[in-house]
């Protein structure tokens, strides 16, 4: 097994990682930046070292700082989480360069998947389902336009190096196409440094459902199910669930092969999520692949009892998958909602500040990853996201009712949070009937604000809803 390893990340990801290596007898070294002195990653872990000033890019995203730091502690591998590095070709090859084990894919398949639309071509040419599209990027406004007359409109203009929702618009009609593409383009080249754009049919109304992935050093690739992330705003995840309900085995059964197919075409190793949408009739297409740990993982942890994180300390280490396709057995169903540090009423703005107190839930089946404690700074300098609440019940109706009552009990004080939304979520007809797709939020948005605010900006207890 590896020694010790570097935890190249913050937040919630970076105190998941920690604990699992202790749990597993890995040695963790945190790094933090001058904001992060008092986060609880440095906190819980012995050794931590500063790797620079608030701003990301002087320290989440300081490849040599933070290399220099796994090399000063003698660390002999390290995890990049999500965000930040984690899907930097550059910095796994720097890793590599550097005597040290990054823990996920190697440089060139980050490199092959983390550029979608080069990802899409090597979907396609090997027989796993992609949305009508461009073939490769597209080089200016009139060829997104041409592509989009072709496949017909409405369309999306997506950013090949996207990610979080960012650099992707909505194109309903050719009028729209220049100033869409403009805006597509800037937002992608002021968020990732790469304003390449490609264009895909807009499937209307999909479900996102995603696969995980778990592929070892010898070749062997399995799945682990499916979630259902279509609870999404501004396509941003807010809460999600495995297994999909009410998917035809069948199509769950083709989507597991080509999930799998799709990380061998990629020659993958490691932890990875194959993301789809899927249509009303159920015609599944490959979207993107997400070449590390995500944010939604413990979901799929809670169903299938496999620890995705040891599970990615070990390929890292050179040992083989600890189960085979036939021993994945998804049993019961878990619920996550993320937590974020933002203010329903005022679209979404950030709130960041400090948490006078904080109560987290517990009980049979529940389980919070959060770096929070009473007293606490939630930084302006980072993501809004503060806490994952997961619950696993027998039924989908047993985890609905276990998320009510967890976040029922769980207070957060000093910050504003979407809590109160994701409570209220659990008790809208349609997603109770698991009747939803990616339109949810959209159509619900203005009935579950407006029953938070009548509660007072409390958590309603969501009668009104159902
Ligand atoms: P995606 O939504 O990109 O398909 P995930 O569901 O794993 O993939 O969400 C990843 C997103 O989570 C990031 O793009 C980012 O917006 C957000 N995020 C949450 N916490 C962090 C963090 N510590 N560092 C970076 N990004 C974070
Ligand atoms: P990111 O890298 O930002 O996560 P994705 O390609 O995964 O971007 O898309 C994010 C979300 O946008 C999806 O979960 C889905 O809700 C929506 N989406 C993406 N592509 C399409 C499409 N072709 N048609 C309809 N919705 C889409
Ligand atoms: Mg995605």
């Amino acid at each position: 097994m590896l020694k010790r390893v570097l935890i190249a990340n913050r937040g919630e990801i970076a105190v998941r990682i920690i604990r699992e290596c202790m749990d597993c007898g890995v040695e963790p070294v945190a790094v933090y930046s001058i904001a992060d002195e008092q986060a609880l990653h440095r906190i819980l872990a012995e050794k931590s070292v500063c790797i620079g000033s608030p701003r990301p890019q002087d320290s989440y995203l300081n490849m040599e700082n933070i290399i220099a730091a796994a090399v000063a502690t003698g660390c002999d591998g390290i995890h990049p989480g999500f965000g930040f590095l984690s899907e930097n070709s550059r910095f796994a090859q720097a890793c590599m360069d550097a005597g040290l084990k990054f823990i996920g894919p190697a440089p060139q398949v980050i490199e092959a998947m983390g550029n979608k639309s080069k990802a899409r071509a090597l979907m396609k040419k090997n027989g796993v389902p992609v949305v009508p599209g461009s073939d490769g990027t597209v080089a200016s406004a009139a060829e997104a336009a041409a592509v989009a007359e072709v496949i017909g409109y409405p369309v999306l203009f997506k950013a090949s190096a996207g990610g979080g929702g960012r650099g992707m618009r909505k194109v309903m009609e050719a009028a729209e196409a220049e100033a869409m593409f403009q805006a597509a383009s800037l937002e992608a080249e002021s968020c990732f440094g790469d304003g390449s754009i490609y264009v895909e049919k807009l499937i209307e109304h999909p479900r996102h459902i995603e696969f995980q992935i778990l592929a070892d050093s010898f070749g062997n690739v399995i799945h682990l199910g499916e979630r259902d992330c279509s609870i999404q705003r501004r396509n941003q995840k807010l809460l999600e669930e495995s297994p999909a309900w009410g998917i035809d085995e069948a199509i769950r059964e083709q989507m597991g092969q080509a999930a799998v197919k799709a990380a061998q075409a990629a020659g993958y190793e490691n932890a990875g999520t194959i993301e789809f949408v899927v249509d009303r009739d159920g015609n599944f297409y490959f979207i993107e692949m997400n070449t590390r740990i995500q944010v939604e993982h413990p979901v799929t942890e809670m169903v299938t009892g496999v620890n995705l994180v040891r599970e990615q300390l070990r390929i890292a280490s050179g040992l083989p998958l600890s189960m085979k396709q036939e021993d994945v057995k998804l049993t019961g169903h878990a619920i996550e909602c993320r937590i974020t540090a933002e203010k329903i009423t005022e679209d979404f703005a950030p709130c960041p500040g400090r948490v006078d107190f904080i109560h987290f839930p517990a009980g049979n089946g529940v389980r919070v990853d959060s770096p929070l404690y009473t007293g606490c700074e939630i930084s302006p300098f980072y993501d809004s996201m503060i806490a994952k609440v997961i619950v696993y019940g027998q039924t989908r109706l047993d985890a609905i009712r276990k998320m009510r009552r967890a976040l029922e009990e769980m207070v957060i004080t000093g910050v504003e949070s979407t809590l109160p939304l994701q409570h209220l979520i659990l008790f809208q007809q349609d997603f109770l009937r698991g009747n939803y797709n990616t339109g949810f939020m959209e159509e619900n948005m203005e009935v579950l604000v407006q029953v938070y605010l009548e509660a007072g900006g409390e958590q309603g207890d969501g009668k009104s809803l159902s």
